[in-house]
């Protein structure tokens, strides 16, 4: 499993600065004597250590925004690459990459509440502990069933349901719509919480569920959705782990800590849809998953919508 836990060296910030003087010596050493194959590979050895160092101290929230960083950066060295060759498709293309990719990366930055300098230069990583699992879980967890749940959504007004990177490893986007469909049409009021980096990619979740046709107006952004939160009678979380955890909000050591969360513990009854209790990509556990008002319901996503769309039917 990939893995979202920062890795920080010590001395890095000085390894970091001495390979980045490397790299600016070498490169004004090529333009001088541009045929200096030696000094050339050297360039690329010193330039690719330095990047792999200046990525890994950047873990938890922050990926997703470095990631898009990264795709526009790879726009504009084929833009560069362009200039240099003197071919105007690559100049062009890749100057549509990196512009996109600087706007995406401010709109992650935005959402995740967070600068880019703070970003790049890892000012809040996971310095401290957090508390583990074990501490967290025991003798807390409730699970239920695809009956039960069944039964709370017989009485449910209105049903938020927030899909996370879960739904998209089961591929369990149709059967939510299906289930959707099912709510609506015994009178309950269904939206989608969406949440910007839900999932592996931004757009992940707007994407899977648009091509499982739900409605658009249905998908709710986090902002929109969490002041309504409280009046929800069931969050249905299906996948989605670290983008509803509340340490995010209430502990400052955490590497989530500050990235907006969808506050699903505020509804009346959240329902948990995944395997285990295993964490997320942040790699933390999860305390919604032991609060009073949660229940957990272990299966695969697609298997467990199924399941429950049979025993909604079955209801009936
Ligand atoms: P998470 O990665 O926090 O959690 C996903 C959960 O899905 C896991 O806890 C896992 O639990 C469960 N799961 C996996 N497979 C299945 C399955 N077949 N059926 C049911 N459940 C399953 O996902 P979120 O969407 O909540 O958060 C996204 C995370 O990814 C954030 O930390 C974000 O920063 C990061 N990220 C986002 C990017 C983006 O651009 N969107 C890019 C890079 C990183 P279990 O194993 O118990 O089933």
């Amino acid at each position: 499993m990939v893995s979202g836990q920062a890795i920080l060296l010590p001395g890095r910030q000085v390894i970091n600065g001495i390979l980045a003087l490397l790299v600016v010596a070498l490169a004004v050493l090529l333009v001088a004597n541009p045929t200096a194959v030696g000094w050339y590979w050297l360039l690329v050895m010193a330039a690719a250590v330095l990047g792999v160092l200046v990525v890994i101290p950047i873990g938890g929230a922050d990926m997703p925004v470095v990631i898009a960083l990264l795709n526009s950066y790879s726009g504009l060295a084929a833009a560069a690459t362009g200039f240099v060759l003197n071919n105007n498709v690559l100049i062009v293309s890749g100057s549509l990459v990196g512009a996109s990719g600087v706007i995406l990366t401010r709109i992650m930055c935005k959402a995740m509440n967070r600068s880019l300098v703070n970003v790049i230069f890892g000012v809040m990583g996971p310095t401290e502990e957090t508390a583990s699992a074990d501490d967290i879980y025991a003798g807390r967890i409730k699970s239920t069933s695809a009956d039960e749940v069944a039964m709370l959504f017989d009485t449910a007004q209105r049903v938020v349901i927030v899909p996370g990177y879960g739904m998209a490893v089961s591929q369990a986007q149709h059967a939510v719509r299906e289930l959707s469909n099912l709510l609506e049409a015994n009178g309950c009021e269904v939206e989608f919480a969406i949440h910007p980096v839900a999932g592996r990619m931004p757009g992940h979740m707007n994407v899977l569920l648009a091509e499982s046709d739900v409605p658009y107006d249905k998908l709710k952004e986090m902002d929109e959705i969490n002041p309504t939160l409280a009046q929800a009678d069931v969050a249905l979380v299906i996948g989605a782990n670290d983008v509803v955890n509340p340490e995010a909000r209430s502990n400052p050591a955490s590497p989530i800590a500050g990235m907006p969360i969808i506050d699903v513990d505020k509804a009346r009854t959240v329902v948990v849809v995944k395997r285990s209790l295993s964490p997320g990509f942040a790699g933390i556990p999860n305390p919604l998953f032991a609060m009073d008002n949660t229940l957990m319901f272990f299966g695969d996503g697609k298997k467990a919508m199924l399941d429950l769309v049979a025993a909604i039917k079955e209801s009936s």
